[in-house]
């Protein structure tokens, strides 16, 4: 048995050290009471499959599990913790009521095996969400049923595979953008797609004239990103929907960042065909440790009729669902996750647009793109800025401000986690070197931001009078300090051994 004492951290404020859960076993302890098994004939309901020997597990009191637990939450960060400015992410607040309206018990506490009578209201909320998101994005179509954005991605092109398929073309080709996020390439070749690269051009947009010389009878969608993850809204987006249709191709737009332009722009009016929504970035649900994401996709009309299974249908004087390819008169692709989606994030996401209303989402894109230019505005002479002009919902650096210090972007995120913030996104996109890219979001004070540009400021300059040191060895007050990540990449599988099973003792 290890030294439970040994391991607690007493009355200072910030667990520095925690023994895994293991190490602190005290056999014997145990949070519940439990009446011993009887053994006889009457205790069989396993068929036969009962065991009655230890099974390895750790005994802990209930406090020493509670005080375990909170300790390591406290060496976390989180969005609600502080400022979370991880551009692409969409770190941002998420509003209490949400999680209050999510943890009804008429909502919180349904099986999603019920028989339909009995979850009505549950598909009307449903029924709703879809409704609002298909309003917003001005779109005819919607699947909720899609767990992520990249998992949205992988169902919308499945959708559009399925519309080519229905009309007998069997194209092999998907066009993304270099500064596309990862996630889009990954999902086309997950879907079999070849994947080729369309170049950026000196302002940051994809090339329209290199789209164009790749638009063949032989590519099934372009993805692209806007506003794109270079923080810049694609001007061109309508002359590009346009070639792309020309070419009888569809236009699948990653819509994982809708917080930029919701309630401004509906993308159905700019072309696009097929459109995954982050409900956990832009509708505010948790994400990241907080929570399951939630990714529905919206469809033009002629994608419609393969939409996924299960669909809500209002009917006559209900709602229904249906589950089954045969009761309904479309071509639906079938079922691409258990059950109904995420149900619990859609009733956030409701909240959230329901408690904003219309004027409030407007704000919410207003307010993005403010912070975000906030932050360029006071940023941009001290740190460099590789397009000019202003930016969406988040700002991109590159490390030409860095040049000659010793220091590196990976190095100055380091060092912001000392000052308090969580880093930005760093190395990403690919498009310009050692990127930085900052996303403050809608939910961040004025006071906040200013707080943060003074901190960059301050580490800007101390990079720049040489003290490159201060950079390297940081961070230096965080629970624990930087990982050897050349030594994690020559050694890529680390192998968790559960300690040796009490039994065996
Ligand atoms: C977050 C994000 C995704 C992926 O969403 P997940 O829910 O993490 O799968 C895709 N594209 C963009 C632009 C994103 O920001």
């Amino acid at each position: 048995m290890a030294d439970v004492d040994a391991t607690l951290t007493g009355n200072r404020g910030l667990a520095l050290e925690e023994a895994v859960i293991f190490e602190q076993d005290s056999p014997g302890l145990s949070g519940v009471d439990l009446p011993a098994p009887e053994p006889g004939p009457g205790n069989d309901r396993l068929g036969g499959l009962g065991r009655s020997g230890a099974i390895g597990l750790p005994g802990l009191s209930e406090p020493q599990v509670v005080r375990h637990y909170l300790r390591l939450s406290r060496m976390n960060y989180g969005i609600d913790s502080g400022l979370y400015p991880l551009g692409s992410c969409t770190m941002k607040y998420n509003p209490r009521l949400n999680e209050r309206l999510a943890r009804l018990p008429g909502l919180g506490g349904l099986h999603p095996l019920q028989p339909i009578s009995t979850v009505q209201g549950a598909l009307e909320l449903m029924d709703a969400c879809a409704h609002w998101l298909k309003v917003l994005t001005g779109m005819p179509g919607i699947t909720m049923a899609p767990a992520a954005g990249a998992h949205g991605e992988v169902v919308g092109l499945m959708t559009i595979r399925a519309a080519l398929e229905a009309r007998g073309d069997a194209r092999k080709r998907v066009l993304v953008p270099e500064s596309a996020h990862g996630t889009n390439p990954a999902s086309a070749h997950a879907c079999g797609y070849a994947v080729e690269t369309i170049a950026a051009n000196v302002r940051g947009r994809v090339d329209v004239g290199a789209l164009k010389a790749k638009l063949d009878a032989d590519v099934a969608a372009i993805m692209l990103t806007n506003p794109n993850t270079c923080g810049l809204f694609e001007n061109d987006i309508i002359e590009i929907a346009d070639a792309v249709h020309g070419a009888g191709a569809f236009f699948y737009c990653d819509g994982a960042n809708f917080n930029a332009i919701v309630g401004r722009v509906r993308p159905g009016d700019l072309g696009i065909d097929c459109m995954h929504l982050n409900l956990h970035k832009t509708f505010s649900t948790p994400h990241g440790g907080g929570g399951p994401g939630s990714g529905p996709v919206v469809l033009s009309a002629p994608l419609v009729p393969y939409a996924p299974l299960p669909m809500v249908e209002r009917r006559g004087d209900g709602f229904a669902l249906v589950e089954h390819a045969g009761d309904s008169s479309a071509h639906p692709l079938g079922r691409v996750k258990g059950f109904h989606g995420q149900f619990g994030m859609m009733v956030r996401a409701l909240a959230y647009m329901m408690s904003l209303g219309s004027d409030g989402l407007k704000q919410v894109a207003e307010d993005a793109v403010l912070n975000a230019n906030y932050l360029l505005a006071r940023l941009k002479d001290t740190l460099s800025v590789p397009f000019e002009g202003p930016c969406m919902h988040e700002v991109l650096f590159d490390d030409s401000f860095l040049k000659d210090t010793g220091v590196t972007t990976l190095d100055f995120a380091k060092a912001m986690i000392d000052e308090g913030f969580h880093p930005m996104t760093m190395y990403f996109p690919l498009v310009v070197h050692g990127a930085l890219l900052m996303e403050p979001t809608e939910t961040e004070s004025k006071a906040t931001l200013d707080q943060f540009i003074r901190t960059v400021k301050g580490l800007a300059k101390r990079a720049r009078a040489g003290d490159a040191r201060h950079f390297k060895e940081a961070p230096r007050l965080t629970p624990r300090r930087r990982l050897d990540e050349t030594a994690a990449a020559r050694n890529p599988v680390l192998v968790w051994r559960p300690p040796p099973s009490r039994a065996a003792e």
